[in-house]
């Protein structure tokens, strides 16, 4: 139970199903040429990989093959860049990244696995200053697109690394912290050892 999103499971298994050939090392792409070709490169890859990511985070659930991934969700990264091309307007690109990140809860010191699932539109620009000039990009406005110089291939681990880094909390806290456990009483065994039918009767209780 990962908490990523049932509603993108076949989204995920197309992503792995697409990176066979370079699990774990995503090319550098063209964006431009994405949006021109109206294409998309979608893949997965560990977590572990981007380092400026998980150097300030707890240790996190390593993953040495696409087969693993089935298993345990958590430590893997999914990815999708698509490109758009349409006349009168910028080339654009969406990057959609889904991962669950472990993090440490601030609140309680408990393990808190984090789901991220991200959407993000980039407008192209051939250089900086085009960029900066742009009149297109409404600051004010959340749901425009950010400006991004793409001038020549890209390193597409650095921005989805950048869409993760974003995503993640700055003090991150369960939304509700799971009471500390004892060693001498385990709630699951103590309900093991009751008759079915007084832990029928707990269930009735605790639901009123
Ligand atoms: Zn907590």
């Amino acid at each position: 139970m990962s908490g990523l999103p049932a509603s993108d499971k076949d989204w995920r298994a197309q992503c792995q199903a697409k990176c066979k050939s370079s699990f774990g090392l995503p090319p550098k792409i063209d964006l431009n040429q994405l949006a021109r070709n109206n294409g998309s490169v979608a893949g997965v890859f560990p977590i572990v990989r981007l380092s400026r990511l998980v150097q300030d985070l707890p240790a996190q659930h390593h993953i040495r093959e696409l087969a693993d991934i089935e298993q345990d969700a958590t430590g893997a990264v999914w990815y999708e860049f698509k490109g758009s091309s349409q006349q009168g307007r910028r080339p654009r690109v969406w990057l959609k990244v889904q991962a669950v990140v472990t993090l440490i809860c601030q609140r309680c010191l408990g393990v808190m696995p984090f789901v991220i699932d991200e959407t993000v539109e980039f407008e192209l620009f051939p250089n900086e200053a085009k960029a900066n000039a742009s009149d297109s990009v409404d600051e004010a406005d959340p749901d425009a697109p950010e400006p991004l110089v793409a001038d020549g291939p890209i390193d597409l681990l650095g921005l989805v690394e950048d869409q993760l880094i974003l995503a993640i909390p700055y003090v991150p806290k369960h939304e509700t912290c799971e009471p500390a456990k004892t060693s001498a009483g385990d709630p699951v065994e103590q309900v093991k050892r009751e008759s079915p039918f007084k832990v029928l009767e707990g269930l009735k209780r605790d639901s009123k």
